[in-house]
């Protein structure tokens, strides 16, 4: 789907959380600074003119079904959560479900992972079990019609399927995203992409990858990311 961008509505969102991230990054280290950012991702998807028409509801669980690419700090950040606030006996069935997606999805390449239906390891009883704390692509996610996700995830291997979406949550949090990522990329860290089961699963394996990261080194040993440029970041410059 083709959208009309709103450039003015993007650079202010692009310059306002560009800032507050960068002195929060300072202030606060990278992780916190990034749970801060979560909530004011959230309230800016909450406040887009077109939030009303969003498809997506609690129980709905279609695009919970394929790989999700995330960034290091999301990864800790999600560690923390886990730690924090699951139960014993749910945290290990998600340890488990995360190390069997990771072997299946270790040597994939993007194409064939997004032509792959993955159980998400934190969709327990048709809830994410992280919700708080889920991936910022998943916050992102700003569907108008269910039929669109329905069909992708029953014809995963069609990447033609192209769901309806609303044009303002989408530039709203991908703004969001995008300045975040570029306040972390200026102050030294790790912004590299790279599927969340094999990430989890290299975190969970190698526990000095945190110290990696908060230190401005490559964070996980056995894994390579992509620095993937975002959509929105160049209209600042
Ligand atoms: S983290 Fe939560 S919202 Fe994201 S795919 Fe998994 S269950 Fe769905």
């Amino acid at each position: 789907m083709e959208i009309s961008l709103d450039v003015p509505f993007v650079l202010g969102v692009l310059a306002e959380e560009h800032q507050r991230a960068a002195n929060e990054i300072g202030e606060f280290g990278v992780v916190r600074a990034y749970e801060h950012s979560r909530q004011r991702h959230d309230a800016r998807i909450a406040s887009a003119p077109d939030v009303g028409t969003l498809a997506c509801r609690a129980g709905c669980t279609w695009c919970c079904h394929f790989s999700v690419d995330v960034r290091a700090v999301e990864v800790f950040s999600i560690l923390d959560f886990v730690e924090r606030s699951l139960p014993a006996e749910e945290k290990a069935r998600i340890y488990s479900e995360v190390r069997a997606n990771s072997a299946a999805l270790q040597g994939m390449d993007d194409m064939e992972r997004m032509r792959r239906n993955v159980k998400c390891p934190f969709l327990s009883a048709g809830r994410c079990s992280i919700y708080e704390a889920r991936p910022q692509t998943c916050r992102n996610y700003h569907a108008t019609d269910v039929v669109g996700c329905q069909q992708s995830y029953e014809d995963p291997d069609n990447l033609e399927i192209d769901p309806e979406f609303a044009p303002m949550v989408y530039q709203a949090g991908g703004a969001h995203v995008d300045a975040f990522t570029r306040a972390m990329r200026e102050a030294g860290y790790d912004t590299n992409v790279y599927e969340m089961n094999c990430a989890l699963d290299t975190a969970i394996s190698e526990p000095e990858a945190r110290q990696r990261f908060e230190e401005k080194r490559a964070p996980f040993k056995k894994l390579s990311g992509d620095d993937v440029p975002g959509e929105f970041e160049d209209l600042a410059d």
